[in-house]
């Protein structure tokens, strides 16, 4: 995929925000500073705008991604929130506390966000530029690290230039973040709570009493495979099968067709979700060849067709 010719970095601003919203509310990425990270930002209830985030950075595969809202309202629009899981927002928000919680059925989410899991990982920023910045959006905003997959995340604007240059059109220079790691992560999805990432913030262990090991993030993402037999690379459906096709292979329904990876990206959880609530038996998909984000949809699909353990 080609990306924008230049990168613009403005100077965190009155302007520099307006002109942050322009562009995320268009479906574009700008990198943006928080307390943590510099966070790569796109609209979260736009797949498509989502799919350029694995995209820019080259990820090898859809971990899900951080959801950062303005507020608990917010938050709570997205999120179920148990006891605990409220007590800990009220005391860390904003700051650089993730939740992992329930996701609200319904919620304006797609499911390359989640990587196609029922939970989902919020946080409110306490950084002003990522505040401004989703109050000028009014909608959330999903930021992993602004940085190209595998390499240090990025503390300040010159990071972020150094990995992802010519990659998005801005970055907002707000100069070096406070915190310098990425948020500690704590799931509360089933009445207890998990400390996933250990972070900035340090949570005793009264809080998180019934911690278990942290659990290595990211491989959560692993879990996920769909409910029906999924066979790769088909091009054409075999009796019984529902086939999601890719460019010239034309299927019950298309990833793209045509054959562009990035809109194959922003489709794939979701149309494996439809795949399985079809009243076919087996699910079939077409090859999706190439490097980068089609690299990445094949690692996916290569997890989510392996036999389950
Ligand atoms: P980053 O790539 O630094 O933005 O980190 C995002 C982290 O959040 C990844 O390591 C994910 O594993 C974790 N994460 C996001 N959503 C979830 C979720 N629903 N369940 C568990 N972990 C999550
Ligand atoms: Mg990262």
């Amino acid at each position: 995929m080609s990306g924008p010719a230049d990168t613009r970095v403005m100077p965190l601003s009155d302007e520099a925000i307006a002109e942050a919203a322009r562009l995320v509310l268009a479906g574009e990425l700008v990198a943006v500073p928080t307390e943590t990270v510099y966070g790569l930002a796109a609209d979260a209830t736009n797949a498509d705008a989502v799919a350029r985030i694995y995209a820019a950075k080259g990820r090898p595969r859809f971990n899900p991604l951080i959801v950062h809202v303005p507020d608990l309202e917010a938050a709570e629009r997205i999120g179920r929130f148990d006891g605990e899981a409220r007590k800990l927002a009220n005391k860390y928000w904003p700051g650089p506390l993730t939740l992992v919680v329930p996701l609200v059925k319904g919620a304006a989410i797609p499911g390359i966000v989640t990587a196609g899991l029922e939970t989902i990982a919020l946080r409110i920023p306490a950084h002003p530029a990522m505040q401004a910045l989703l109050k000028a959006c009014d909608r959330p905003l999903a930021a992993p690290s602004a940085n190209a997959s595998g390499l240090i995340s990025p503390t300040r604007a010159s990071h972020v230039l150094a990995s992802l240059k010519g990659r998005i059109p801005l970055v907002i220079d707000g100069g070096a973040t406070q915190r310098g790691i990425e948020s500690t992560i704590i799931a509360a999805t089933d009445g207890r709570l998990r400390l996933l990432r250990r972070g900035p913030i340090e949570i005793d262990a009264i809080e998180v009493k019934r911690a278990s090991a942290i659990e290595a993030p990211g491989q959560l993402a692993s879990h996920y495979a769909p409910k029906k037999p999924l066979r790769l690379d088909a091009t054409g459906a075999e009796d019984g099968e529902y086939l999601i096709g890719f460019g010239p292979v034309s299927g019950d329904v298309s990833l793209s067709e045509t054959g562009d990876p990035v809109e194959a990206a922003a489709r794939l959880f979701d149309l494996l979700h439809k795949a399985d609530a079809s009243p076919a038996q087996r699910i079939a998909i077409a090859p999706v060849p190439g490097d980068g984000i089609a690299a990445a949809i094949r690692d996916r699909l290569k997890r989510a067709a392996a036999p389950r353990p």
